[in-house]
Order: structure tokens, then C-alpha cells, then sequence
């Protein structure tokens, strides 16, 4: 009689099955809970129970995330919900990494048409010609201990942080952009805060500028002379 016929490898195998199908059963419970509270915080705007989402989230959002459009919610709402949970998950994180490890992309859509700065390998250089929000907004950022790149794509944001190798990163651009964003940053290990513009599309697109400087201050102390935190944002 060979070992698969014996009763202790049959009685194992039925435990592993029934293990199996136990905790299946347990994580699809798991995740209709959690999209119905997801479901719920994005009806109602607030987040409910953010100690069982947030963890929750971190072990089932693929399937979370199944449920919720099952449950008819729309595309643009889920991941504008998924973006301010994940920006919640990582503001601790984030406000515990120095200012020195952190870096800002900046969307080059941001720019006026007439914009006068050259692409180089680093992304777009500002001449602070005063034709956009973007150059004082990038001062800003500088002068708080900022690294500020103004990219034309993923591409850049990849090879600059291959180069600079930031711990936590500040992601601007339209929804999906951050999202991927932030997605890109969690397989890297990198601490991502997303800002959604408040306009979209290709050219003079306009960012949240107060949400970039809120979450730029995280973790730091108010910095002297930085006069208007609200910004210039529209
Ligand atoms: S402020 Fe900077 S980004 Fe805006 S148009 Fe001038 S050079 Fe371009």
C-alpha cells in the first residue's frame, strides 16, 4: 500500500482541504465586511471604522476591491476612496521620514503652455518665469528641504528614484496617475502621499496645491517665513 492510500495521508489532506476551504469562506466574509464599510464611508464621505478598514485593506483590497464594484459603486469614486485611504495608512510613516529622504513629482502638465524651462534627464527645470503656480510652489517646496522633479512621465519618476533613492515620496497628477503612483511606490517600499489635481487633461492642468503643502508639512516643523500655507491653490 502506497503512503497517498494510507488513512493518516487521507485524514491530512481532508484537514488541509477543510482548512482551505474555511479560511476562503472567512476572507470573502472578511471582504464583503469590508466593502460594505468601505461602500458606506464613500456614500456618507467619512470613513467609518478605520481601524478595521485600514488593516483590513492591507491584507484583502484586490478582493475589497471586487466587491465594491459588484456593489455598483463607481470607478472614479473607489479609487479616489482608495487614494485618501492609502494617503491615511502612510502619513505616519511618511511624517516619520526626514524632509532630507523625501521627494515631490510634479506633473509637467502643471506648466503654462508658454512655459520657457528644457527637459533635461532630471525632468523639467523651472525658471521661475512667474507664468505658473508651479515656480513658486517649487521655491516653496525647495526651501523646506525638498527635492522637486517636474517629470513627463513614470519613466522619470522610476530613474529618479533608482538615483536618489527616497524613502517617502509626495505623487501630484490626475487620479489615475496617483494611483499608479502610489500602487509603483508600495512594491517599491517607498512611503507614497497622493494629490489629485483639481483639473485634469494634458496641458495647464491645476494642482492641489494647499493638499501638496499640508502633506509637505507633515512631520515637520512650520517653516519660518513660509507666509501663505494655503498657497496659491485654485
Ligand atoms: S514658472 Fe516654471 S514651470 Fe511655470 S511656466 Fe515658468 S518655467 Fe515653466
Amino acid at each position: 500500500m502506497s503512503i497517498l492510500d494510507s488513512g493518516a495521508w487521507v485524514s491530512m489532506m481532508t484537514l488541509i482541504g477543510e482548512i482551505t476551504f474555511f479560511l476562503i469562506v472567512g476572507m470573502v466574509l472578511a471582504a464583503v465586511a469590508l466593502a460594505i464599510i468601505a461602500t458606506a464611508s464613500i456614500t456618507h464621505g467619512k470613513f467609518y471604522l478605520p481601524r478595521i478598514l485600514i488593516p483590513g485593506m492591507v491584507l484583502l483590497e484586490g478582493l475589497v476591491k471586487a466587491i465594491c464594484k459588484l456593489l455598483g459603486l463607481d470607478d472614479k469614486d473607489l479609487i479616489t476612496f482608495f487614494i485618501t485611504l492609502r494617503n491615511t495608512m502612510n502619513t505616519k510613516a511618511f511624517a516619520g521620514t526626514p524632509v532630507e529622504q523625501r521627494a515631490v513629482f510634479l506633473p509637467q502638465c502643471l506648466r503654462s503652455a508658454e512655459c520657457p524651462a528644457h527637459l533635461t534627464p532630471e525632468g523639467l527645470k523651472c525658471r521661475h518665469c512667474g507664468r505658473c503656480t508651479v515656480g513658486e510652489n517649487v521655491a516653496w517646496l525647495e526651501g523646506i528641504g525638498y527635492r522637486v522633479f517636474i517629470v513627463p512621465g513614470s519613466t522619470f519618476i522610476k530613474r529618479m528614484v533608482k538615483k536618489y533613492r527616497p524613502k517617502a515620496i509626495i505623487g501630484v497628477g490626475c487620479l489615475m496617475e496617483v494611483k499608479d503612483g502610489i500602487d509603483m511606490s508600495d512594491r517599491i517600499g517607498i512611503t507614497a502621499i497622493g494629490v489629485v489635481n483639481f483639473k485634469d487633461g494634458c496641458v495647464e492642468t491645476v494642482a492641489d496645491w494647499a493638499g501638496v503643502r499640508d502633506a509637505a508639512l507633515l512631520g515637520i516643523e512650520h517653516p519660518s517665513g513660509a507666509v501663505d500655507f494655503h498657497g496659491p491653490a485654485e
